[in-house]
C-alpha cells in the first residue's frame, strides 16, 4: 500500500508527469514562453468549463477566486442571495458580507438539499429586480452534496441577478456546461479534479457579468479582473504568477483531455459508487442519502456511535498511510469524508476502503472482513463502460 494514500477532498494526488513539470527552471513571465502557456491553458480551461466567455488564471487558492467572484461584480449595499447548505456556501455568504453586500441567506441544514422552492419564491417576489446576485456552491465538499445547479439555473430563468457559482470540487469531474446553464461567474481551484497541486484558481466570466464589472464599486486590487484582462491581451498576468504551477497546468490539462471528459466523469461516478457500496456493506450511513444528490467527488459517511472520528482517522493514517477527512463545523465528530477526485485511482480507493474496514474492526466495530472491498470492487466493475477519449 502507498505510504501516503491521499483520500481527502483536496488537495488530491497529482500524476507523476505533473509533479515533474513542477520542477521546471524559472523563466521570464513577461516573455514568449509564458505567453504560449497562458494562451493555450486559457483556451483549454474554457473547454473544461464548456464556455466561450472570459476566463482568467489567478495565483491563489480557490477562496481567492471566490473573493474575486464577489468584489469584481458587486457594489456595497447591493442585495445578494446566498444559498447555504454547508461550510463553503457559508463562506461565499461571509465574503460577500465582509465586502458590504446586503446578504440574505437561504439556509437548509448541512447535508440537506437546498430549498429550490424558496429560491423560486424569492425570485418571483423580487419584481423590482433589486437582487443583484445569487451565490451557490455546486459541490458542497463539507457534506458530499451535489447541489442541483441545472435546476437553479432554470429557476433563475431570465431574472437579471448574476449566478455566481463555486465549482471548486466539481469542475472537471462532473458535467458542468457553464454557458448552457447560464452561469455568470464560475470559480474553481487547481488542487481538486484538475490534477494539480494547490495554488492556482480559475474564474469564468459571462458577458453579462463583465458588463456588471464596469459598474461594480467594491474595493479590489490583487483580484481586479480588469487588470487581468488587460494583461491577458499581452499574454501575461498583472502580477508574478506561480510559474511552476502554470507549467504543470499545461501538463495536467493534456492528461485530462487524454482521458477524455466523459471518461473522467464516469470514473468519478464509479468511485463514489464504490464508497457508497462499501459503506452499505459496513452498515454505515451516507450523510447524503439520495444517490441523485450525492457528490461524485466526495462522500461523507456518518460515524457509528461507538467510533470516534479522530481515532478512526489516526488508525487509518498510522497503520495504512490512508488520509481521510473529518467533518467541518457543525458536522465535526459526526462524519468522516472520503475524497475521490483528480488522480485518485480506483485501486488506491479500494486500498482506502480496506483500511477503513480493518481500522473499524480494530476499534471494536463489528465487521465482516472483505465484504466492503468486495462491494466496492463490484460497484467499480458494474460501472465500467468504455468510451472514446477526447474533448467531448
Ligand atoms: N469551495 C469548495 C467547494 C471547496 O471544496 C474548497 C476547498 O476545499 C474551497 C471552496 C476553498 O478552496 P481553497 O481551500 O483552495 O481556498
Amino acid at each position: 500500500m502507498k505510504e501516503n494514500n491521499l483520500l481527502i477532498p483536496g488537495p488530491a494526488p497529482v500524476p507523476d508527469a505533473v509533479a515533474r513539470a513542477m520542477s521546471s527552471e524559472m523563466f521570464n513571465h513577461r516573455g514568449p514562453r509564458f505567453k504560449k502557456i497562458i494562451e493555450e491553458s486559457t483556451a483549454a480551461l474554457k473547454e473544461v468549463f464548456q464556455t466561450r466567455g472570459r476566463l482568467y488564471i489567478l495565483t491563489s487558492s480557490g477562496t481567492g477566486a471566490m473573493e474575486a467572484a464577489i468584489v469584481n461584480f458587486l457594489s456595497p449595499g447591493e442585495r445578494v442571495l446566498s444559498l447555504v447548505n454547508g461550510s463553503f456556501g457559508d463562506r461565499f455568504a461571509t465574503i460577500a458580507g465582509v465586502y458590504g453586500a446586503a446578504v440574505e441567506r437561504l439556509e437548509t441544514p448541512w447535508g440537506q438539499p437546498l430549498d429550490y422552492e424558496a429560491l423560486e419564491t424569492k425570485l418571483r417576489e423580487d419584481v423590482e429586480h433589486t437582487l443583484r446576485a445569487i451565490t451557490v456552491v455546486h459541490n458542497e465538499s463539507s457534506t458530499g452534496m451535489l447541489n442541483d445547479l441545472e435546476r437553479i439555473s432554470r429557476v433563475c430563468g431570465d431574472h437579471p441577478a448574476l449566478l455566481i457559482v463555486d465549482t471548486v470540487s466539481s469542475m472537471g469531474a462532473v458535467d458542468l456546461p457553464v454557458d448552457r446553464w447560464g452561469i455568470d461567474v464560475c470559480v474553481t481551484g487547481s488542487q481538486k479534479a484538475l490534477l494539480l497541486p494547490p495554488g492556482l484558481s480559475f474564474i469564468g466570466v459571462s458577458e453579462k457579468a463583465w458588463l456588471a464589472a464596469a459598474e461594480a464599486k467594491m474595493p479590489r486590487y490583487y483580484f481586479d479582473l480588469r487588470k487581468a484582462q488587460e494583461y491577458l491581451e499581452k499574454g501575461q498576468t498583472p502580477f508574478t504568477p506561480a510559474l511552476s504551477l502554470c507549467v504543470a497546468l499545461r501538463e495536467g490539462l493534456q492528461l485530462y483531455f487524454a482521458e477524455g471528459r466523459q471518461n473522467c466523469y464516469a470514473r468519478h461516478r464509479r468511485m463514489a459508487a464504490a464508497v457508497r457500496a462499501a459503506a452499505g456493506a459496513l452498515g454505515l450511513e451516507p450523510l447524503v442519502k439520495d444517490l441523485q444528490q450525492a457528490s461524485p467527488t466526495v462522500t461523507a459517511l456518518r460515524a457509528p456511535a461507538s467510533i470516534k472520528v479522530d481515532q478512526l482517522r489516526e488508525e487509518m493514517r498510522r497503520r495504512f498511510g490512508v488520509e481521510i477527512a473529518g467533518g467541518q463545523g457543525e458536522l465535526e465528530g459526526q462524519i468522516f469524508r472520503f475524497g475521490h477526485l483528480g488522480a485518485v485511482t480506483e485501486s488506491a480507493l479500494l486500498a482506502g476502503i480496506e483500511a477503513l474496514e480493518l481500522s473499524l474492526q480494530t476499534l471494536g466495530y463489528p465487521v465482516e472482513r472483505g465484504r466492503a472491498v468486495a462491494a466496492g470492487k463490484e460497484a467499480i466493475r458494474t460501472g465500467l463502460r468504455p468510451a472514446a477519449g477526447g474533448r467531448k
